[in-house]
């Protein structure tokens, strides 16, 4: 029950946040971060009605993706090495965090074998913390040219992890950096606001949000 308390509550500050910036609370999609969490509270979720689920780590996933229905959309949102790109293109409905060329290649080579397209987000690092991943906004543009030669590459939009801040507003610039460099690109899809800072995100255009702990509750490491 207190997940889906939970879901309710983050719900009714995503329609707010989306009124206060006149949005349409259709377009915005709340992905629910399993990671840490164990299947049946997983089931709570889905049973309200998330069918979208982001994991951060290929293992967790591929276990979670055995586990729970066929249908959900799965979506990879942590750091991925190459080596584990074959446990990934072809599960994924969205891949969040191309940070590297190299990681296209291989995303790129998994897919063409497959005959898939691979859908991805390229992660920016807007805030410029050096204990993040991500390109620069400066290195975006000549990236998202080079990706034009991977053909079963299909960039989709940017994903961003803003610092995490005591008060939401210090990392609003984060988020508007992130959606005038999707329009500058004419890209679609923003992944960003997590559980501290998602109502401001919303309020700055994310179409995807990443929620953890505004859901599952504080995760015991
Ligand atoms: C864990 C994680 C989240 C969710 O974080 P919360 O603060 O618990 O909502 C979102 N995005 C990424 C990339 C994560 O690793």
């Amino acid at each position: 029950m207190e997940v889906w308390d939970n879901l309710q509550q983050v719900r009714e500050k995503v329609r707010l946040a989306a009124a206060r910036a006149g949005r349409d609370l259709k377009q915005i999609k709340i992905i629910a971060v399993t990671k840490k969490v164990e299947v049946p509270r997983i089931r709570e979720v889905v049973q309200g009605g998330v069918i979208d689920l982001g994991e951060n780590r290929v293992q967790e996933l591929n276990d979670k993706i055995t586990a729970l229905p066929a249908d959900i959309h799965w979506h990879m949102i942590g750091h991925l090495q190459t080596n584990k790109i074959k446990y990934v293109v072809g599960r994924v409905d969205l891949i969040h965090s191309l940070d590297r060329f190299s990681l296209a290649e291989e995303i790129n080579r998994r897919a063409v074998k497959l005959g898939v397209a691979a859908r991805v987000l390229v992660q920016v690092n807007t805030s410029g913390e050096k204990t993040k991943y991500g390109l620069s906004s400066v290195e975006l543009p000549d990236f998202l040219t080079a990706l034009r030669d991977l053909p079963q590459i299909s960039v989709q939009g940017l994903m961003t992890i803003a610092p995490y801040a005591p008060n939401p507003e210090e990392v609003r610039p984060y988020f508007r950096e992130l959606r005038l460099l999707a329009d500058r690109h004419g890209l679609e899809h923003l992944s960003m606001g997590m559980t501290n800072d998602f109502e401001v995100a919303v309020e700055e255009g994310a179409d995807m949000l990443r929620l953890g702990t505004a859901i599952f509750g504080s995760r015991v490491y």
